[in-house]
């Protein structure tokens, strides 16, 4: 992509209204811009990013065996009047009515949607278990919608919901998504600790929330500093096979939210100096609620004594758009986002450093070709910038790799690769710059 033909509005100074980095760099690097309380447009910068972190996550679902769908962002009241949620959900709920005075929605979760597609087409205990999922936008009118992405109205979420015969089998599905989850932030360069969570009304122990430890999280959290060195499942895991050894490594070192925290047992278990008092993200929620939907919609299985049950359930979400926010939170610097290679928007930055000189012009030309060919995700700055802006626009948007080409490095034969997560440089020949960055 050439700059000179994208859309990347940058902003020169940092918006009064962004309180936190993330928020900041999302705005000044034409990332997103707001277009109503907690409502953003997603520039194709941020676009992106957000392409990225949803195609990691949609792989680590297929990879755990769920299946994907799509449900619609408007629901029914109707729906929501069935599981008693439409009254109780409150204020966070958008209602709205359609020209026959109809009372619809827009979808701030679809667990009262997925339990009504289930039960029109799944009777038998021989048809489970099933695990399907989606990524959908969702609204919630937030009293205060604020940090940017991290806490929208409108967000971009992927939720799952597992459906199963009996408890066990709930607990293999609950399983699955433990693992696909510290799969799918590691993969995005974040360190996710599930924590336990808590599991409202409906009671039962099966919650984690995946938390990211950050200063500008809105939760407290509390763990064992030893979970942030547990090795992450591989890509090999076998979902199919016994999952329970890797959850039990996980949830033997104590990790809570504020709301489960138990001060004494955090003492008790932890030595001191392994004890983290700290504050966290929420990138993703997993939870097994049995028959809370299934009982209320009547969605029910024969079992193979010929009797019919409710179907166990639980659910599974990740808050996709807010990950861009958390992912920024976690790489940055003073000048910068400093984009984890998954997830960057591009792989290259190629700088040229004096536009309209045929050499150099020439050379970018050449290597911009050959980065292309090879399918290398290139942003080439060919604007008539002076070198100084370019330099802080490429750090401010924060691409792994900068390729940094001037007349006077071409006089000795060589261009400049920048690494922009530590800032080393490295000088070398054209041809062998571009081998480099494939
Ligand atoms: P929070 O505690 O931050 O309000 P939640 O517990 O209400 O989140 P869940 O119902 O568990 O959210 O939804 C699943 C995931 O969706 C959350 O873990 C979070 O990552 C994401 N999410 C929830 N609310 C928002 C929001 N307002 N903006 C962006 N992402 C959100
Ligand atoms: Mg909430
Ligand atoms: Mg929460
Ligand atoms: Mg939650």
């Amino acid at each position: 992509m050439r700059l000179s033909r994208y859309f990347l509005p940058l902003l020169k100074e940092t918006p009064s209204e962004a309180q936190i980095v993330s928020h900041q760099l999302m705005l000044r690097a034409g990332m997103i811009r707001q277009e109503g309380a907690g409502i953003y447009a997603w520039l194709p910068l941020g676009f992106r990013v957000l392409k990225k972190i949803e195609r990691i996550v949609r792989e680590e679902q297929d990879r755990a065996g769920a299946v994907e769908m799509l449900m619609p962002t408007i629901q029914q009241a109707e729906l929501w009047r069935e599981s008693g949620r439409y009254d109780a959900y409150g204020k966070e709920m958008l209602r709205i009515k359609d020209r026959g005075e109809r009372e619809m929605l827009y979808g701030p979760t679809n667990e009262e949607m997925i339990t009504e597609i289930f039960r029109a087409g799944i009777r038998s205990y021989k048809d489970l278990p099933k695990l399907l999922y989606h990524i959908q936008w969702k609204f919630r009118d937030e009293i205060r919608p604020r940090f940017g992405v991290m806490r929208g109205r409108e967000f971009l979420m992927k939720d799952a919901y597992s459906f199963d015969f009996d408890e066990a089998g709930a607990r293999r599905s609950y399983n699955r998504m433990f693992v696909a989850y510290l799969r799918t932030f590691a993969r995005m360069g974040l360190t996710s600790i599930p924590m336990r969570a808590e599991t409202g009304p409906i009671g039962g122990d099966l919650s984690h929330e995946f938390i990211i430890l950050a200063d500008t999280g809105e939760s407290a959290v509390y763990c064992d500093r030893r979970l942030l060195e547990l090795p992450v499942p591989g890509a090999d895991t076998d979902f199919e096979g016994d999952l329970q050894p890797i959850i039990d490594r996980y949830t033997s070192y104590y990790a809570a939210t504020d709301e489960k925290h138990d001060a004494a047992a955090f003492e008790k278990q932890i030595a001191e100096a392994d004890r983290i008092a700290a504050r966290g993200i929420e990138v993703g929620h997993i939870f097994y609620f049995g028959t809370k939907y299934s009982e209320p919609m009547r969605a029910h299985v024969t079992g193979p004594d010929g009797k019919e049950r409710p179907v166990e359930m639980g659910s599974y979400g990740v808050g996709v758009s807010r990950l861009a926010g958390a992912i920024i939170e976690a790489h940055h610097d003073e000048a910068g986002c400093k984009w984890p290679v998954p997830v960057a928007p591009f792989h290259v930055g190629l700088v040229n450093l004096k536009a309209g000189d045929a050499g150099t012009d020439d050379a970018c030309e050449r290597l911009y070709a050959a980065l292309e060919r090879e399918g290398v995700e290139t942003l080439y700055d060919d604007t008539g910038a002076r070198p100084g802006e370019k330099f802080a626009r490429m750090d401010l948007i924060g691409l792994p790799y900068q390729l940094i080409v001037g007349p006077r490095g071409l006089e000795n034969g060589v261009v400049e690769i920048k690494r922009r997560a530590d800032g080393a440089r490295e000088e070398l020949a054209p041809e062998a710059a571009a081998e480099k960055l494939v």
